[in-house]
C-alpha cells in the first residue's frame, strides 16, 4: 500500500512548529508495512491544499492530511480537501449531534462552522478536541493538534495494512566510505532493503517483510564490520 502525507500549516513552513505529525504518522504507517511515498507541507491556503490532495488521491492508495479543521479563519484544510474532490462544504448533522451527546456541548454554544465537512464525507469524531475529521474517498483528514491527530488515527488505523515490517539495525564505528564494498555485497546477497545512516556512528538498517531474511542479512553484515561493541 502506497500512501502520501499532506501536512498543512504556515507555521510548519516557517519553522515555528516542528512537523512532528509527519514523523509520527510516517512511523505508524511504516510499522504497519505501508510505504509512505510522499510527505508534503503546504501553507494554510485553499488552492495549494486542493491541488496537492487532488494530485495525490489519484496517484496513491490513500492520502492522510493533517491541519487546522476548526472554524478559525486560517483553517483551510476542510475547504481545501472539499475542493480537491469537487464537493461543497456542508454542516454535518452527525458531527453536531456527536458533540452534543459525547462532547458535552450545547449546539447553540458551538462556533459557526464547527462540524463543517465536505459533502458526503464520513465524519471522524474528535475525542481530544472539538472539530471533527473526516474521510472522503481515499483521503483521511485529521486535526493538526498532535494529541487530537494521534487519537483520531486510532479510528482509521485499520485501513492501513501492509505486509508487516521487520527491521534490524547494525551499528558500526567504521566510516561509511569504508563500508561501501560490504554494503553492496549484502544487498547483492539478500533481497532486503538496506539503508545506511551516518551519524556519530553509522547505523545500517535492514528491512523487509521476511523476518528470517532480515536477520540473516544483518548477521552476515555484522560479522564483516567492526561493530560498536567489539
Ligand atoms: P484550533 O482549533 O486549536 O485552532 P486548529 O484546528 O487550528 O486548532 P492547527 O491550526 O492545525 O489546528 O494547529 C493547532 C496546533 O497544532 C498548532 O499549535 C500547530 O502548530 C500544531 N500543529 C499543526 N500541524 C502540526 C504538525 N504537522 N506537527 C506538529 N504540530 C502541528
Ligand atoms: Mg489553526
Amino acid at each position: 500500500m502506497h500512501v502520501a502525507l499532506v501536512t498543512v500549516g504556515d507555521e510548519l513552513l516557517a519553522g515555528d512548529t516542528v512537523n512532528t505529525n509527519a514523523a509520527w504518522l510516517g512511523r505508524q504507517l511504516a510499522d504497519r508495512g505501508v510505504s509512505v511515498e510522499r510527505t508534503t507541507v503546504v501553507p494554510d491556503r485553499l488552492a495549494d491544499i486542493a491541488r496537492v490532495v487532488n494530485e495525490y488521491h489519484a496517484e496513491y492508495d490513500a492520502v492522510v492530511v493533517t491541519g487546522g479543521l476548526g472554524p478559525t479563519h486560517d483553517d483551510k484544510t476542510i475547504e481545501g480537501v472539499a475542493a480537491a474532490f469537487g464537493r461543497d462544504v456542508v454542516e454535518s448533522e452527525e458531527a453536531l449531534s456527536w458533540l452534543e451527546e459525547h462532547g458535552g456541548y450545547e449546539r447553540a454554544d458551538l462556533t459557526d462552522g464547527t462540524g463543517h465537512v465536505p459533502e458526503g464525507a464520513r465524519v471522524l469524531p474528535n475525542h481530544e478536541g472539538v472539530a471533527p475529521g473526516c474521510i472522503v474517498e481515499n483521503c483521511y483528514v485529521l486535526p493538526g493538534v498532535p494529541a487530537e491527530m494521534k487519537r483520531m488515527f486510532e479510528e482509521i488505523e485499520d485501513a492501513f495494512d501492509g505486509d508487516g515490517r521487520h527491521v534490524t539495525v547494525v551499528e558500526t564505528d567504521e566510516p561509511e566510505s569504508a563500508l561501501l564494498d560490504r554494503l553492496a555485497a549484502v544487498q547483492e546477497r539478500f533481497p532486503v532493503k538496506v539503508g545506511s545512516y551516518p551519524g556519530e556512528r553509522v547505523s545500517v538498517k535492514f528491512e523487509g517483510t521476511d523476518r528470517e531474511l532480515v536477520q540473516e542479512a544483518a548477521a552476515w553484515f555484522e560479522a564483516r564490520v567492526d561493530s560498536v561493541d567489539d
